[in-house]
């Protein structure tokens, strides 16, 4: 018998004053599980993951949280172990890396056991980092706080493929103890290596799931999609 998901969206529809910008999407991440979200520009997977985690209400359909009906706000959410984490580093430049990481929930020692990289980093001001130092340090003090359900939404934009592949591994082994991550990525291929699973988002629906294993024999699957339109 498989675990309750830890999130889960069922026939959840949503978008912007009252216009759906996505429709009847099923989607459950499980304990240990790490999902890709896939989609061309416009598709839909922001608002997917903004409906998820509590910052945009849902037009139709629910979603649920940890087994329980989602109590419909980030800040809630967020409080019963729920990380929604963005491109845009959420770091304060002027503060060392130390202090930045002293600012989250988890400790300071955690998060460089997840990222040893930034340990030699620790004085210095967050500011003078390069971005993928920056994003590490970001997601650091998240994931040291031991999120429960982690949504990810292009965590990479405009950082190195090595720097990514650091970020994807932290996110898998997030996974690997016990976290459900879903995770919106540019890097189709190299999210795929390290995901369980995939759901294809096209104008708004789902338009294929399928094990991340199958998808790596038959990547077109998933680049067909891109080309079928938003
Ligand atoms: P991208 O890769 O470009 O971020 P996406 O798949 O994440 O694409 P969304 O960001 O969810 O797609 O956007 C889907 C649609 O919703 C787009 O057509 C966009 O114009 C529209 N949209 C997004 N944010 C808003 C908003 N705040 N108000 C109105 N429409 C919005």
């Amino acid at each position: 018998i498989r675990a309750e998901p830890l999130i889960e969206a069922v026939g959840l529809s949503a978008g912007y004053h009252g216009n759906p910008i996505i429709n009847d999407i099923d989607l459950a991440v499980h304990a240990g599980e790490m999902v890709g979200l896939f989609g061309a520009n416009g598709a839909g997977k922001t608002t997917t993951l903004l409906t998820l985690a509590g910052e945009i209400s849902p037009l139709g359909g629910s979603v649920s949280l940890l087994g329980a009906p989602h109590p419909k706000s980030l800040f809630k959410a967020a409080r019963q172990g729920l990380a929604l984490l963005t491109d845009d580093r959420a770091v304060f430049p002027a503060l060392t890396a130390r202090d930045n990481l002293r600012l989250g929930q988890g400790t300071v020692g955690r998060a460089i056991e997840i990222f040893p990289e930034l340990e030699e980093h620790l004085d210095r001001v967050t500011g003078l980092l390069s971005g993928g130092q920056q994003q590490m340090l970001s997601l650091g003090r998240i994931l040291a706080a031991k999120p429960k359900v982690i949504l990810a939404d292009e965590l990479s934009l405009g950082l190195a493929p090595l720097v990514v592949k650091r970020l994807l591994l932290a996110l898998r082994a997030a996974a690997d103890d016990g976290a459900a991550v879903l995770l919106v990525e540019q890097h189709v291929p190299l999210a795929l290596a390290h995901a369980d699973r995939a759901c294809v988002l096209a104008r708004g629906r789902i338009a294929l799931e399928a094990p991340a294993a199958e998808l790596r024999e038959h990547p077109e699957r998933v680049s067909d999609l891109y080309l079928s339109g938003s």
